[in-house]
């Protein structure tokens, strides 16, 4: 049996892992709760299903979408841009359907970039844009995104060595893991960065919805000439909670949407139309489902919060994705305490290093859990934190 290098070197997905040891505990016996989960546990909202099954009874839409998606879907999407961040996007060049943002991700590297060029990555990031770049054959370069600087890039600190045949810069706002957000004017320097040296900038916006309070995220097509040189991604997994639905969309640059469009003609044909009728139905919707489960995730986050600052695991309060990043007690890494976590409390968490060696110091914890749920885990903290202070 022959497998190909690229494979074979290739990790297992990092969140695979823990959903093992989860399973060996749970056959222990051991009640384990589980914050390592990066999808929402609530349910689609019934509107979005009705329309799903509704559209399914129709044999017209059993056959192939068009290779970029519905038209339709498309049309709702470019809708939404200009209803909820004032961008006008044209649907037939400047929006492509997705089976999910991950794909387009891992896809628009590929369809950019040259064996041994560079991309530029966040560090701690979304694993899968390394594993990416490694399927493309490319070179990965880390931007150092820390604390004190609120998780922005400082490109002052790429060499022009870094530099030398990047194709792509890769941004991530709202943050997972780190929760980050920022202001528009993050993505003006992002935009001119990319002018300046030729590249195409990326923003991931998997959680742009996902947001608390008055706080909006941006979207980095408002800075004025974005489609030049920008992209974004966007996801419906998260806000109308339809990860195992694998929809999403990529929006900006007509050049790159085309070539992007070109390649998976050729490998998945785009998504169920049925699918795309019932995210064009979310994407038009008023939004009032995206409220009431952003409500939901930001009572759990207040609550998990205040009990980490009492406890004194310090972490900063996020105004939007569904995680805290804390930092680890002195005295452990990111792997260390998360193993205590498992083993003595029965809570996993994913060490901040499983998203790159900036994420040394952190765990990220999902609010993924009910209150109730997060009410035990924070007893057990607490109880944890006794017997350690012995
Ligand atoms: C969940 C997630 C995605 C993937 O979303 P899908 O649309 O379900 O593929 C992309 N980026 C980040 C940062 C995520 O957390």
């Amino acid at each position: 049996m022959y497998i190909s290098d690229i494979v074979s070197n290739m990790p297992e997905y990092v969140f695979s892992e823990f959903q093992k040891k989860k399973k060996d505990l749970e056959e222990k016996g051991i009640d384990v709760i589980d914050l390592g989960i990066g999808a929402p546990d609530l349910p689609t909202p019934d509107f979005v299903y009705d329309t799903l099954v509704e559209a399914a009874k129709e044999p017209a839409n059993h056959r192939y979408s068009n290779y970029n998606g519905t038209l339709e879907f498309r049309e709702a999407v470019a809708d939404f841009y200009e209803k909820h961040y004032g961008v006008e996007l044209d649907p037939e060049t400047e929006v492509l359907t997705l089976v999910g943002s991950k794909e387009g991700l891992v896809h628009l590297i590929q369809a950019l970039i040259n064996q041994g060029d560079k991309v530029l990555l966040p560090n701690p990031g979304y694993p899968v844009y390394k594993m990416g770049v490694h399927l493309a054959g490319g070179e990965s370069v880390e931007l150092p995104l820390v604390q004190e600087n609120g998780y922005v890039p400082n490109y002052d600190q790429l060499s022009d060595e870094d530099l030398e045949d990047a194709k792509l810069l890769f941004l991530n706002y709202p943050s997972n893991p780190t929760a980050a957000t920022v202001e528009l004017d993050t993505f003006h320097e992002a935009v001119k960065f990319a002018r300046d040296k030729k590249i195409i900038a990326v923003n991931d916006s998997a959680y742009n919805l996902v947001t608390f309070d008055d706080y909006k995220a941006p979207s980095i097509l408002q800075v004025h000439g974005a489609k030049d040189v920008a992209i974004e991604l966007g996801s419906l997994s998260k806000s109308f909670n339809m990860t195992g639905w694998r929809i999403g969309f990529m929006v900006g640059n007509k050049d790159v949407i085309k070539a992007v469009a070109t390649l998976k003609s050729n490998i998945d044909t785009s998504q169920f139309i049925p699918i795309q009728k019932a995210a064009a139905v979310a994407l038009r919707s008023d939004f009032q489902s995206v409220r009431t489960n952003n409500q939901v995730f930001q009572n759990r986050m207040e609550k998990l919060y205040h009990a980490l600052n009492e406890i004194g695991l310090k972490c900063e309060k996020p105004r939007g994705t569904i995680f805290i990043w804390a930092q680890v007690p002195e005295g452990f890494t990111s792997s260390s305490y998360s193993n205590l976590l498992l083993e003595e409390a029965g809570i996993i968490v994913t060490p901040g290093t499983a998203f790159g060696s900036n994420g040394e110091g952190y765990v990220r914890m999902s609010l993924s859990v009910t209150e109730s749920r997060l009410d035990e885990v924070i007893q057990r903290l607490k109880r944890l934190g006794k017997l350690s202070a012995k």
